[in-house]
């Protein structure tokens, strides 16, 4: 297959900084890192980072200096604004909003939010905490039960927002946002989309969808750290307070009176991480160059492969949400009979060079319902993986089970 799977070292696919990265273990030896959290912050494509070597030099305030590296630093800002918004297919009137991450935009929109939100108890944090006025549904067995429960509480009282993960962190288990919309609609809410998880995964399209509001961050997407964005509907972004108050927010500033700005504008006060935003921006596009179905394909083989090593190990189960859930993004949580996965994990990391992630991972709620356990061990991919680091951690995972770590 081309863009397949390969037997070792880094993908074809989708080369990153990391490939190939050496990394000691107990005893003095070196191994090849497998980074199996990538989840958490996936690294750059080398693309991307040669594109940040490139912008590098246009180091410059934007918007305000009259020199060529600051109106190439403020190209690179709004050239970056349209490339995210067609992206993620915005439609007139919807505002791109760079922030540092997916949990800055999600408590931007938080102070946008002019009434109740209904979320669901799978949730990050990210999309649980910011949200003043919550109602928390209990997610239930199938998604399509979920559905009927999130329904029921739409009608039983309004909500100006349903605010719902594209993919779980835990399970990795993709919910059906078109449908969702429908629903949030269909009982006067706008609906909100944490893509922390499913926009380096599949393609998230706001129009196609007919979804309101969409976050995310750069450093899940094979972008460097420090960017992300709130994308959605101009209306509430445009009445809602600054969310910084500062330079760049404002049109006039008298001591008595201040006038906001309406747009992106009014909620980037100071100055931008120009290099972060460009990263980001270009990393969508490298994302598109690879192809949505080249990366889909790839995952799923890795997917497959993981959970069907995972299913062979004796007093290893894997953590799900939904029974009817039919895509997930390359995330396997699992919870062991006997031991602690704590060890566990810093034995993979220790004596394999393999990183994966041990606790709860910020959807406590979500964990302490579905898990017997009070920690998981999580493996989470991406296009940059490959079969052989599905291979190396469970077969050390086999051996650390049965021998302990
Ligand atoms: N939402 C989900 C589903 C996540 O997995 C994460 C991070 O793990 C976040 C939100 C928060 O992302 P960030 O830390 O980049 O703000």
């Amino acid at each position: 297959m081309p863009g397949g799977p390969t037997a070792a070292g880094a993908s074809p696919l989708a080369p990153l900084t990391d490939a190939g990265l050496e990394v000691p273990v107990l005893g003095g030896a070196t191994v090849r890192h497998v980074n199996l959290d990538v989840a958490a912050s996936a690294p750059a494509l080398q693309s991307v980072a040669a594109h940040v070597a490139r912008v590098l030099p246009y180091y410059s305030s934007v918007h305000r200096g009259s020199g060529y590296p600051s109106q190439a630093a403020t190209a690179l800002v709004e050239d970056a604004r349209v490339s995210v918004a067609r992206h993620v297919g915005a439609r007139d009137g919807d505002l791109v909003v760079f922030t540092r991450n997916t949990t800055e935009a999600l408590n931007l929109l938080a102070t946008a939010v002019p009434g109740e939100v209904v979320v669901l108890d799978i949730e990050h944090h990210a999309n649980l905490l910011p949200w003043r006025d919550r109602r928390v549904v209990v997610a239930r067995p199938s998604i399509a039960e979920t559905l009927v429960a999130l329904e029921a509480e739409l009608a039983s009282r309004p909500a100006a927002l349903l605010s719902v993960t594209g993919a779980s962190n835990v399970t990795g288990e993709v919910l059906p946002l078109a449908d969702l919309a429908r629903i949030a609609h269909a009982h006067g809410a706008r609906i909100a989309v944490d893509a922390a998880q499913l926009l380096p995964h599949r393609r998230v399209d706001l129009a196609a969808s007919d979804l309101d509001y969409l976050a995310f961050s750069g450093h899940k997407a094979y972008a460097p750290f420090g960017a992300g964005a709130l994308i959605g509907r101009g209306d509430w972004l445009d009445t809602a307070p600054p969310f910084l108050a500062g330079g760049g927010a404002v049109e006039n500033v008298a001591i008595e009176q201040v006038e906001w700005k309406t747009g992106s504008d009014r909620h980037e006060a100071g100055t931008p991480n120009v290099v972060g935003i460009a990263a980001l921006a270009r990393a969508l596009v490298e994302l598109e160059r690879l192809g949505d179905a080249e990366r889909e394909a790839h995952e799923a083989g890795l997917t497959a492969r993981l959970h069907d090593g995972l299913a062979s190990l004796p007093g290893v189960r894997v953590i799900r949400g939904f029974e009817d859930a039919t895509d997930r993004l390359a995330i396997a949580t699992v919870e062991l009979d006997h031991g602690s996965v704590g060890l566990l994990a810093a034995a993979l990391g220790a004596e394999h060079g393999i990183s994966v992630r041990a606790g709860r991972f910020c959807a406590h709620p979500f964990f302490d319902r579905v898990s017997s356990r009070s920690n998981g061990l999580r493996a989470s991919l991406g296009a940059g993986s490959t079969i052989d680091d599905v291979d190396r951690f469970v077969a050390a995972l086999a051996q650390l089970v049965v021998d302990g770590p």
